[in-house]
């Protein structure tokens, strides 16, 4: 009786072990998924819910090549618009660059996107040869200040902040003509401040201010893109366009070859409840 129970313990302690290791197994996959598969695998749960993940600010930049693009696409399952800069000191600052571009591009399964650039783009492109493109978009990281000063406010010493409060009343009037004024459909890397304004984003991004921006978006019916390479606006921002009905793209605005998975994007469908009714969609 004695070895007989002795026997079914060692036999019993022997089948709970099997039982919590195959559990474990099961329940403990960190060893064998990566972030990057957590990533595809949120990105092809949405598209499946009816959100049409596309990342409409992708560059050829740092030798990345439409090939490789497209082998990411297949990849992380994001569709892609891929934009060329047009504009004063850009690759392409006339017609017929524009057009020759956009032959070299048509072909391929992307969205072709123009970025326009500067303030000065509208002058430089015929509208015909702006229409070949399924969407522009431009940012307002370059203008002329009250001084006269051609500001462009990623490059550290061509942004002139004599005061704060100021800067950012005078960005706002501009990010209002911009979007009143130029033949746009997203207005990206939107509320970017410059590297010294940055670290008081929420305090100078004010209700009001934000705003503004919100306002003129929606009247003139333009997209927010929500920029995972800057992680901007913030989700308060998002919040407030969101409840005045703007639209939304995602966008990653690569300066080299890696493209990433829209990291923050993702990160706000999640945290300002954006459906798939919020995003702007190319009609082309
Ligand atoms: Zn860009």
């Amino acid at each position: 009786m004695f070895i007989n129970k002795a026997f079914n313990m060692k036999y019993l302690s022997i089948f709970s072990i099997l039982v919590f290791t195959l559990f474990s197994s099961c329940n403990n996959p960190s060893k064998t998924v990566n972030p990057e598969e957590i990533l595809i695998q949120r990105i092809d749960s949405l598209n499946k819910a009816g959100y049409d993940i596309t990342d409409y600010h992708a560059h050829l930049k740092g030798g990345l090549t439409i090939e490789e693009l497209l082998e990411h696409s297949r990849t992380s399952g994001i569709r892609y618009g891929v934009a060329v800069n047009c504009g004063v000191g850009f690759p392409v600052q006339n017609d017929s660059a524009l057009s020759a571009y956009y032959r070299s591009m048509k072909d391929y399964p992307v969205y072709q996107g123009m970025q326009a650039e500067g303030r000065e783009w509208s002058t430089l492109f015929s509208a015909d040869s702006v229409a070949l493109f399924d969407y522009v978009f431009t940012d307002a990281m370059t203008f002329f200040d009250k001084e006269g000063r051609r500001n462009r406010l990623w490059m550290k010493d061509e942004v002139f902040i004599d005061d704060p409060e100021d800067f950012m009343e005078y960005l706002v009037t501009q990010i209002e003509t911009i979007l009143s004024t130029e033949k746009i459909d997203i207005y990206v890397n939107s509320s970017f401040l410059p590297d010294t304004l940055q670290s008081k984003y929420n305090e100078l991004w004010t209700n009001e201010r934000m705003q503004r921006v919100v306002t003129a978006l929606k009247n003139n019916n333009i997209a927010m893109e929500i920029n995972s390479r800057y992680k901007i606006p913030s989700a308060k921002f998002i919040k407030l366009a969101k409840a005045a009905g703007v639209k939304f793209t995602l966008g990653t605005n690569n300066t080299d070859a890696n493209l990433g998975y829209l990291e923050y994007g993702l990160e706000m469908i999640r945290e300002c409840d954006l459906k798939p009714e919020d995003f702007w969609k190319c009609k082309k």
